[in-house]
């Protein structure tokens, strides 16, 4: 490698890659594609056919008709292109990288089909030359040409894969018609007019005509917009479990037209249950849109950056501190272990209640992760936010929390404590309170710790 290869562009370093690799080298590459590219190809189907979550990306057929040749020419014009092609090369890995976002192949499974190729083609190479020197230099060769055609593919898949989330956020938007309040009033509503309908057939005992869900605008509305937008609640699974789960029923009811006598009370329980999910999935929805997290009701991740920013701009122009405290929760698995997830969750809203009545309203919190609280202490210094911090500790350590069963539960919490210092990477304030409360989950827990040595 020359002094200059790490100042030039990857498409350059692959060129002199290319330019400074012995002809004969490159033919041996050349020679053990065309012999045995095959060979490799072969191996790295049988690899990734046994490979579990690979498997999931191949259908036979498909692999047989296309992906098998179009494998052997990558192989083959990776390991023929001369520098003056190198462009189209790259080209046509970032093609390929972007076919790779576009079906969401995990990366560690691209890393393993390429490994494959490569034990594959050294193999060869081996049984092609004997001359020590001239292996190695293949193998090196090998290596380089592949993680040039690696690096060209990730940042290709890199880009078309934030792409892709994006376009699912919009979607997700555009399902939404961009207002919540107005779908989730209009959605009950249909899923009411179905359940109406539904009980005027019993009535009638009309069997034959009973509607199901999916056939009903709401089903629709579900299917084609509700699920992308309830996806990722719990709700979500419950709701499509249910419905199915009655459509069943109804679709049996139609065809041998006797109604069970159970039935009406099964589905006054099914509605019943199915309007309370639909409810609570789109109160969940609501408070996200609002930035809120729907357990605690302190603000979620959503706007966390855009708050430290203009808490930095702000301290900037005007001169003043702030601080960021972020608070953990002490062996909080063991609270959800010993009393369940239901107690974990009144705990969680317990210590938000805490927090929030120690510091003022001019103050920002984020539940920051499961059991991890952060605070951005507007105009606070680092003695101040580390005294608020400990306020904080104090004041939760000295209490219980009486559950529903009468029972009590204390928990203590560790914090870390960061004073913003005119470093304009909001990010490294966060890492640094992060450290922070490292030291304190290291020194024993139920402490806090700050990165300015005060106290
Ligand atoms: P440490 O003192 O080191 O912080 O120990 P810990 O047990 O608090 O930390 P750990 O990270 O091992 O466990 C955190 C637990 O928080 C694990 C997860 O199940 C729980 N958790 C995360 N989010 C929620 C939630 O929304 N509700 C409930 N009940 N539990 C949650
Ligand atoms: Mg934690
Ligand atoms: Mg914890």
């Amino acid at each position: 490698m020359s002094p200059e290869f790490i100042t030039l562009s990857p498409l350059n370093q692959m060129k002199e890659t290319i330019n400074n690799t012995p002809v004969h080298i490159r033919h041996i590459l050349r020679t053990v594609v065309q012999d045995s590219g095959a060979h490799c190809v072969d191996l790295f189907y049988k690899a990734l056919f046994h490979h579990e979550r690979a498997a999931i990306f191949l259908e036979k057929e498909t692999v047989e008709v296309k992906m098998r040749p179009q494998l052997l020419a990558w192989i083959q014009s990776l390991f023929s292109t001369e520098a003056d092609q190198a462009e189209a090369l790259s080209e046509l890995q970032c093609r390929v990288g972007a076919v790779h976002a576009r079906l969401e192949i995990p990366t560690d499974i691209v890393v393993y089909g390429m490994y494959i190729i490569k034990q594959a083609l050294i193999t060869s190479i081996k049984s092609t030359t004997s001359n020590k020197d001239d292996i190695i230099a293949a193998i090196v060769y090998l290596h380089s040409m592949m993680d040039f055609a690696f690096k060209f593919m990730i940042k290709a898949y890199d880009i078309n894969f934030r792409k892709k989330v994006e376009s699912d956020e919009a979607f997700r938007l555009v399902s939404l018609g961009h207002n919540i309040a107005y779908e989730k009033e209009t959605q009950i509503s249909t899923f009411s007019s179905w359940s109406t309908q539904a009980f005027f057939c019993l009535c009638k005992g009309h069997a034959a005509d009973l509607p199901t869900i999916a056939e009903s605008e709401f089903g629709l509305w579900l299917t084609h917009k509700g699920m992308s937008l309830f996806k990722g609640t719990h709700e979500s699974i419950e709701i499509q479990s249910k419905t199915l789960d009655l459509d069943n029923k109804i679709t049996a009811i139609r065809k041998s037209g006797i109604i069970p006598a159970e039935f009406p009370t099964e589905l006054h329980k099914a509605i019943t249950n199915l309007t309370f999910l639909l409810s609570r999935v789109f109160r969940h929805l609501e408070e996200v849109e609002n930035g809120r997290d729907p357990l605690t009701k302190v603000f979620n991740r959503r706007f966390l950056e855009v708050v430290i920013q203009n808490e930095i701009t702000f301290a900037l122009t005007h001169d003043k501190p702030f601080s960021l405290v972020i608070l953990d929760i002490d062996y909080f698995k063991k609270i959800n272990d010993r009393h369940g997830h239901l107690v974990g969750d009144e705990v969680l809203c317990f210590v938000a209640e805490i927090i929030a009545s120690v510091v003022r309203a001019n103050d920002f919190i984020f539940r920051y992760g499961g059991e991890e609280f952060l605070i951005v202490l507007t105009e606070t210094t680092a003695e101040e936010a580390l005294a608020c911090a400990e306020r904080i500790r104090r004041t939760l350590a000295e209490q219980s929390l009486t559950l529903s069963s009468n029972d009590q539960v204390s928990v203590t919490i560790s914090g870390g404590v960061a004073a913003f210092e005119g470093e304009t990477n909001s990010r490294l304030l966060i890492h640094q309170a992060d450290e922070a409360l490292y030291k304190a989950k290291n020194n024993g827990r139920n402490r806090i710790v700050s990165t300015h040595a005060v106290l």
